[in-house]
């Protein structure tokens, strides 16, 4: 399959019409190549404003992307797919290990994403800060966020102080639907300071880190609590949510750099012994820096994250390194556009 794209002249970028697209796309144009967008009908009328995409396959659901017409499409235009949140989101990893479509990046990877234990194990191996689990409501005995398993976007999230706090929460999830039983829920400490998304790059060509952005969720609507004064707080019956409605850019102290590195160095290894051949391009560590400047992580996504989509004209950290606009979504298509050039993009797929 990777021998196959080795040989042809004309390649194509393609990713599903959600997430990252635009971005990606733009990206894949600027490094000079065609662009293909599977799209749901609904998103049509969005994608085809613009000219970077140079052709639309439109879809009903996203679970027609395994059907044979995608397929054959995708083979037809030499296609390789850049995975991305929703597809993270709406497929199993054995769908995506099984898609014979060359996938960019570490197909292996994304079910260390989205299974808990083994997101928590290769933490861990990476000597990562992480916030304390809590085993059992019973041992509620500060401030926790209780969570849903799989990359919900933060929704159904809540703070629980206490049993009482968790089961009036957890009740109202049960009476929704949302969950089966209080063991579809897990409970973390909450860690305070400033929720930081940090962006980096890894190559598997010249085996280096690029850290390239860092962002702050805006969600909805715990970021909007504290517009209202603590009196009307208490006087209204508040269920915060942690619904992402969009990203703010941030730049960091000089001073946290060197650790942030450090940190992104320590992850690419540990997936390298855990989940060989190890990290390909885009993640992100996601945490907390507390007041002493110190990063805990609570989750990791090991392929681009939403908030890059601030800087598809180049970050603050992008600008250090390259002389052009270089948004995540153009730094995948350079990678891809290198390998392709000296023969080694079958380091780039698994
Ligand atoms: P998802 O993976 O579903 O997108 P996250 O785990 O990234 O959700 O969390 C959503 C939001 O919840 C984060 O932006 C952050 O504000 C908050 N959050 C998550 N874990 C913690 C934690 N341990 N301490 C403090 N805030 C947290």
């Amino acid at each position: 399959m990777v021998s196959k794209i080795g040989l042809i002249e004309r390649t194509t970028i393609a990713t599903l019409g959600s997430h990252s697209a635009l971005q990606i796309l733009k990206g894949a144009k600027d490094e000079g190549f065609n662009t293909l967008l599977i799209s749901e009908k609904n998103r049509h009328s969005l994608y085809k404003r613009f000219s970077f995409i140079d052709e639309i396959l439109t879809i009903s659901r996203y679970s027609e992307l395994l059907d044979n017409r995608c397929k054959q499409r995708l083979d037809d235009t030499n296609s390789i797919i850049i995975p991305h949140g929703t597809m993270i989101a709406y497929f199993t990893h054995q769908d995506i290990e099984h898609v014979s479509v060359p996938i960019f990046g570490n197909r292996k990877i994304f079910q260390w994403e989205s299974d808990r234990n083994l997101k928590q194990r290769l933490m861990s191996a990476s000597l990562l800060t992480t916030p304390k689990l809590v085993e059992h409501k019973n041992d509620i005995d500060k401030l926790c966020i209780v969570k849903l398993h799989g990359a919900a976007g933060g929704r159904g999230y809540f703070l629980a102080w206490n049993k009482e706090s968790f089961e009036e929460n957890a009740t109202l999830l049960l009476n929704q639907g949302r969950i089966r039983s209080e063991d579809d829920l897990f409970i973390q400490e909450y860690v305070i300071g400033v929720p930081t998304y940090l962006q980096f790059f890894y190559s598997p060509l010249n085996r280096q880190i690029e850290f390239l952005g860092a962002d702050i969720r805006y969600e909805s609507d715990i970021d909007s609590i504290g517009r209202i004064p603590a009196r009307q707080q208490l006087s209204v019956s508040l269920q915060p949510s942690y619904n992402v409605i969009g990203n703010l850019p941030l730049v960091l102290r000089e001073s946290l750099l060197e650790g942030v590195y450090e940190m992104g160095e320590r992850f690419v290894k540990a997936a390298e012994n855990l989940v060989p051949p190890g990290m390909i391009g885009p993640f992100c560590l996601e945490g907390v820096y507390d007041k002493e400047g110190i990063f805990t992580t609570f989750e990791f996504s090991a392929r681009i994250v939403a908030g890059t989509n601030l800087y598809i004209n180049g970050s603050p950290y992008s600008e250090l390194i390259y002389d052009k606009p270089m948004s995540m979504g153009r730094r995948i298509a350079h990678e891809i556009r290198i390998a392709k050039e000296k023969g080694l993009l079958n380091q780039l797929f698994t």
